[in-house]
């Protein structure tokens, strides 16, 4: 008779794993589908692991993990055309036990996660496309139709963690295409330095690491970001903007990262750098308005796939193994009660990531996404110019007395956005922020 599995996990990046071994590992027979070559092959991200959300999946990751460096320093910076204004924060605080943030390389990390899946029992097929998700005529999801075979896998629910693309979702009419003011499309490179020269040129010891988010006119005249993290032999470094600014400005992408590299404040830091790989990806960036229904009949969506990223603090992985683990914690218990994977029952998962950090976070930055994208120009560009005159002005001597200087300073803002202007940016912020 033909097997049927008590879950599919579609995709094992971050969500898929955390599900897949989280199930695997309370006894439910679990079949994974990776469409790449091995997992992790496909991924991309920065990529700061934040251990917290790993710890409360495998409490001793810490043992074999490929970890590269601990994050002690993040810098943030505005930049304009030729200076950035940072805020430095450095704490020998995270010199501690139990590191609270790692840099990682994905493709090392995702084959790792994996490997624990299988450990745990799971099985797990790569190069195994999901093409589209089986369903009965009363449209539950039943199983899912992949590039291998032309018969259906079956299995109780299917879980998606398909990443921010999301097409089998879409496709099955679960859920909308993300809207391209909802996803950025991000470039990324990988620079290679001997350890000891990226130690010298952040003021790194050991596997201490540094991260540097930056934004301005770097990302021209679009919402979009900048990043710098250092790994144990390697620097990455990529900017993202949003796809309707990329579509409304016709910038190109690499021609983006290729200014950003080239910044004063930048080229120094990746000076003398072997560039191996160059990569794109998705990031959803919608954020809690953005997000679709989450589960039905016997399907459930997690991380990415499930619009679950925090693009104001810059998190996306831990959301999606967050969510990944309360998938696979609520289908073991509607297991155990020997419930059916239907969508009453798999309300559990919604009502588990409500009351979790995911929709916390979410739900206090549900207006951010809207207020960056509506005053992209002011936000991205205007006040990066204006911050970057006045520090300037502040430190420059040049003779003129400070009182002038201060009054410049002042005139430039009240000249390019009005008091009034002024006063509404700030309380818009405050508000979206609270
Ligand atoms: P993914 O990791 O994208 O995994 C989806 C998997 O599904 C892939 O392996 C894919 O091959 C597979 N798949 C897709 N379709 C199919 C199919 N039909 N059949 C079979 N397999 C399929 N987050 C952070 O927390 N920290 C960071 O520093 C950070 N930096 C980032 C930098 C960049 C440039 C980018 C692009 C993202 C970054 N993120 C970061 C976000 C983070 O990468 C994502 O939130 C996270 O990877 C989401 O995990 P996921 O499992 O949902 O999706």
């Amino acid at each position: 008779s033909e097997e049927k599995f008590d879950a599919i996990v579609v995709g094992a990046g971050m969500s898929g794993n955390a599900a897949a071994y989280t199930m695997a590992r309370s006894g439910l027979n679990v079949l994974q589908l990776e469409r790449g070559e091995y997992p992790g092959s496909k991924n991309v991200q920065g990529a700061i692991l934040y251990a917290n959300t790993l710890e409360t999946i495998i409490p001793d990751f810490r043992d074999d993990a490929p970890l590269e460096r601990h994050l002690v320093e993040q810098r943030f910076w505005i930049m304009d055309d030729t200076s950035h204004t940072g805020m430095h924060y450095r704490s020998d605080d995270f010199n501690e036990q139990r590191p609270n943030r790692y840099t990682i390389i994905r493709a090392q990390f995702d084959k790792w996660f994996s490997g624990k899946v299988r450990e745990a029992g799971g099985t797990v097929l790569c190069e195994t496309t999901v093409t589209k998700l089986a369903q009965d005529l009363s449209g539950k999801v039943i199983g899912v139709h992949t590039d291998r075979t032309g018969d259906v896998i079956l299995a109780d629910v299917v879980v998606l963690a398909e990443g921010a693309n999301g097409l089998l979702g879409t496709r099955a009419g679960l859920r909308e295409m993300p809207k391209p003011e909802n996803v950025a499309l991000a470039v990324k490179e990988m620079h290679f330095l001997p350890e000891e020269v990226i130690a010298e040129r952040f003021g790194l010891t050991e596997d201490e690491g540094c991260v540097i988010e930056a934004g301005g006119t770097i990302s021209r005249g679009m919402a979009g970001l900048g990043f710098l993290y250092t790994n144990r032999e390697s620097i990455s470094l990529g900017i993202g903007c949003l796809v309707s600014g990329l579509a409304s400005t016709m910038e190109k992408p690499y021609a983006l990262l290729d200014a950003f590299k080239g910044h004063p404040s930048i080229r120094p830091l990746i000076a003398g750098s072997e560039v191996k790989e160059y990569a794109a990806h998705l990031i959803p960036e919608g954020g809690f308005k953005a997000i679709p229904q989450l589960f039905g009949n016997g399907w459930v969506v997690v991380g990415d796939a499930a619009q679950l990223n925090n693009a104001v603090h810059r998190e996306g992985s831990n959301l999606a193994m967050a969510s990944g683990r309360m998938v696979g914690e609520s289908i073991f218990q509607i297991k155990c009660r020997g419930g059916a994977m239907t969508t009453q029952n798999l309300s559990l998962y919604k009502r588990m990531l409500d009351r979790s950090f995911v929709m916390k976070d979410l739900m206090k930055h549900k207006d951010m996404p809207a207020l960056l994208h509506n005053n992209r120009q002011s936000f991205f560009t205007t006040y990066p110019k204006l911050i970057s005159q006045a520090a300037q002005n502040f430190v420059r001597v040049d003779g003129t007395p400070k009182i002038e200087s201060e009054k410049a300073t002042s005139a430039a803002f009240v000249k390019a956005r009005s008091r009034w202007g002024l006063v509404s940016d700030a309380v818009r912020l405050a508000l979206a922020w609270r």
